[in-house]
């Protein structure tokens, strides 16, 4: 084989890079649902595809108001999400949902898997749904959605959603690539905090008791009330914006016009003093050493050196034979050194 025809399955996606960005840019859904089948492959010659595809759309991104959705499985998020990006769509926007789900792999069940979630949504000419990739680690699927994000911009959608759930990891993940974070609540009696982590909590800039209606309409008023007293004790993350706790019903559709204003007036408030710019140059700032990180860890995991000393290492220091710091050390001199 002579190099040029080595050379042409890449070149190929290349050309295809080029094009899907045009594409993409003219907002065609397909194109969109093609981009990030790209930036989420683990192949390398559709990574260098995907790299070329993400300098080519960069200039336009930035567009979108970036929105984190969080909670516990039933707690009502896809049915709040359908009822906001519906209410949003009136309004003249395109909306796009993503989801960061690391504990079900796609084949296992998405938790946007299942064809009857935001069934009016998805067949909306104006929404862009797309599923948890396949498997990966928390942190790679993160890595992934960050760049489908910026698909999603580039493709021309006014409200980016990214729907996680609220238990774990991902939710610190999915903070650092979004402008506000709705964590979603359900009505309970007392004062029980639902399990929600406090760090979880500080993360949220608006919590939003669901299910607001029928008969849970006093536990929902009265867990608002649980929430907001103990939201008051926390020192808000930024001092433009103190987070509030409110209630809706994403079934009836009660309170959601008053989410999306309390969303653009957050957005209003941190744009004009300018701290929307400067949290996203932080955030892009902390993507790129994870992105140095994480291609580390890569390198290093698929290192064979390495892979060797590793292996002894953990069970040295396992067996308490070796300091982990020397082991680390060990480990570190094999794949620099080897
Ligand atoms: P998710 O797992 O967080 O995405 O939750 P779903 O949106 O799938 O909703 C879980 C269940 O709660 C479903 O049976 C919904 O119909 C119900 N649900 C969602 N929102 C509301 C609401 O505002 N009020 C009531 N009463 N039920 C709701």
């Amino acid at each position: 084989m002579k190099p040029e025809d080595r050379k042409t399955p890449a070149k190929t996606t290349a050309a295809e890079a080029r094009d899907l960005a045009r594409a993409l840019r003219g907002g065609d859904r397909r194109a969109l649902a093609r981009a990030i089948t790209l930036i989420e492959s683990t192949r390398a010659d559709h990574r260098r595809a995907a790299d070329r595809l993400l300098r080519a759309i960069l200039p336009h991104t930035g567009g979108s108001i970036r929105l984190a959705v969080s909670g516990v499985p039933g707690v009502g998020k896809s049915t709040f999400i359908e009822a906001l990006g519906l209410h949003v769509i009136e309004g003249g926007r395109r909306v796009a949902v993503l989801a960061v789900d690391p504990s079900s792999p796609r084949a296992g069940g998405s938790i946007l898997g299942d064809k009857t979630r935001m069934e009016a949504l998805s067949r909306n000419a104006r929404a862009f749904i797309r599923p948890s990739p396949a498997g990966g680690t928390p942190g790679g699927v993160a890595r992934r959605t960050r760049e489908a994000l910026l698909a999603c911009e580039a493709a021309g959608f006014d409200v980016v959603i990214v729907e996680t759930v609220g238990v774990g990891q991902s939710e610190f993940a999915v903070a650092d690539m979004v402008d506000m974070f709705l964590l979603l609540l359900a009505p309970v009696g007392g004062d029980d905090l639902q399990g929600i982590k406090k760090g979880i909590m500080e993360l949220a800039d608006v919590v939003i008791v669901n299910k607001a209606d029928g008969v849970l309409s006093t536990a929902a008023e009265r867990t608002r009330a649980d929430f907001s007293a103990a939201l008051g004790l926390m020192r808000p993350a930024s001092p433009d914006w103190v987070p509030s706790v409110m209630t809706c019903s994403a079934l009836t559709g009660a309170g959601i016009g008053e989410v999306w204003g309390l969303v653009k007036q957050f957005n209003d408030a941190m744009t004009g003093a300018g701290h929307l710019q400067s949290r996203r140059a932080d955030q892009a700032r902390a993507w790129m050493w994870n992105e140095v990180t994480e291609t580390l860890m890569d390198r290093l995991r698929a290192d064979g050196r390495a892979r060797q000393v590793v292996t002894a290492m953990e069970e040295e220091v396992a067996a308490g034979k070796r300091s982990p710091t020397e082991a680390a050390q060990a480990i570190l001199a094999a794949f620099l050194d080897g």
